[in-house]
């Protein structure tokens, strides 16, 4: 399958923006399938002037400002850059805002990479304008317990009181209409609470591969139980696209060597958090509500944990998981149900989803900046002091 994505009757050149593996992979998915667009160079300005081989095949590297002023002066026919959600707002910093609304600046969805079959619609979607709807981890929490119990925890586990799991009936719709409305994710994270403690796990894996098929399938676990899983379990981890992410907290960390090697047995690829031990935890919540909404968004990288529960949906965990801290101190101190959204609202297209994925929260106002402290366990009645700023 060839297909003339421009129809304008020449050869439009095009450079490519973006991680250099991803850049080389694209430009293969373009020279197989665009018959009239020519890749003439990549822009990544840590390699720039270099030439990048690729089977013996040499592409020159350009700096962007060179890329976006040939843009500007009608010299490239297009800058493409191969973007997910966190990338692409990160990159939007160093895109000139004229670049930006350049109608032949476009944003191929980092999922084009790996899909099978690669459709007409597929090959298009390289060409299209980016819809704030491309996510690198939507993140379903299968479960809100936790056996660890962290003081500080950003996801208040320590206050659930409950069994808290997620049905597995009403995960399998959201997860359905999640592929509808975000069918550009990267990857689907099954986190908690400690998603372990979720009874039949591996049917929400098995799940999430068959809803999302070309995305990673990952799963977030402190590892106090990991050694207990099933061997049905530990069967299903063990595909391609499986990612096992593993944070170490101080009363593990002894164990590491013996997780590490249970893992490498059983050919189960896993990702260990880059500080191996987690010794410092974060206090950044702030009753007040007084903090400048848009300065708190731009800094923190929270805004990228798109979270699914019960049927909703936010851009970030905490408007969702708020109501445990008020509903343990018995006050509605965080307000943020403006960020929580459903996802069966009818009037839901992907670009109101984009849009909302690109919009800093009214949430944010209850986010200072982080205050590190020594890790430990949340005590057993716990008081508002142990959990914010302004107490
Ligand atoms: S292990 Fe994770 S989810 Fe559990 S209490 Fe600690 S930070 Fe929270
Ligand atoms: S509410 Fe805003 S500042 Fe707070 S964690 Fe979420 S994205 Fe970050």
């Amino acid at each position: 399958m060839k297909i003339n994505v421009f129809g304008n009757g020449k050869m439009n050149k095009i450079v490519l923006y973006g991680v250099p593996l991803d850049c080389k992979e694209l430009k293969n998915v373009i020279d197989e399938y665009c018959e009239d667009v020519e890749v003439i160079a990549f822009t990544c300005d840590s390699y720039y002037g270099i030439k990048i081989d690729r089977d013996g095949e040499e592409v020159d590297t350009i700096s962007l400002g060179t890329a976006q002023r040939m843009l500007k002066q009608g010299e490239i026919d297009g800058l493409v850059t191969v973007a997910n959600r966190s990338n692409y707002i990160i990159i939007r910093k160093y895109i000139e805002k004229e670049i930006w609304h350049h109608p032949r600046f476009y944003a191929c969805p980092l999922n084009v990479l790996p899909t099978e079959p690669k459709t007409e619609e597929l090959i298009r979607s390289i060409f299209s304008n980016f819809t704030g709807a491309e996510i690198n981890t939507l993140q379903f929490l299968v479960t809100e317990n936790c056996n660890l119990k962290c003081k500080l925890c950003s996801h208040f586990a320590p206050l659930v009181k409950e069994p808290a799991v997620y049905d597995f009936k009403q995960f399998k719709k959201d997860l359905y209409r999640c592929s509808e409305l975000l069918p550009n994710t990267s990857a689907i994270g099954l986190w908690g609470g400690e998603a372990l403690l979720c009874p039949n796990l591996e049917d929400y894996i098995e799940e999430s591969y068959k809803a999302f098929p070309y995305s990673t399938i990952s799963v977030g676990t402190n590892c106090l139980i990991l050694k207990n899983a099933s061997r049905k379990l530990l069967d299903y981890m063990k595909r391609d696209n499986f990612k096992l992410n593993l944070t170490i907290y101080p009363p593990m960390e002894d164990k590491i060597e013996e997780i590490i090697g249970l893992l490498q047995k059983e050919g189960i690829r896993y990702r260990l958090s880059r500080t191996n031990v987690v010794t410092e935890f974060g206090r950044r919540y702030e009753l007040s509500g007084n903090n400048d909404i848009d300065e708190r968004y731009d800094e923190c990288f929270e805004k990228f944990c798109t979270t699914v529960i019960n049927g909703k949906f936010s851009p970030c965990y905490f408007p969702l998981l708020s109501h445990r801290f008020n509903e343990y101190f018995g006050k509605k101190y965080f307000e943020t149900e403006d960020e929580i959204f459903d996802l069966y609202d009818e009037s839901l297209t992907k670009e109101k989803v984009g849009k909302i994925m690109l919009t800093p929260l009214r949430s944010c106002r209850y986010c200072g900046t982080m205050d590190m402290e020594k890790w430990e366990r949340c005590p057993q009645n716990s008081k508002l002091s142990d959990w914010v700023k302004d107490a």
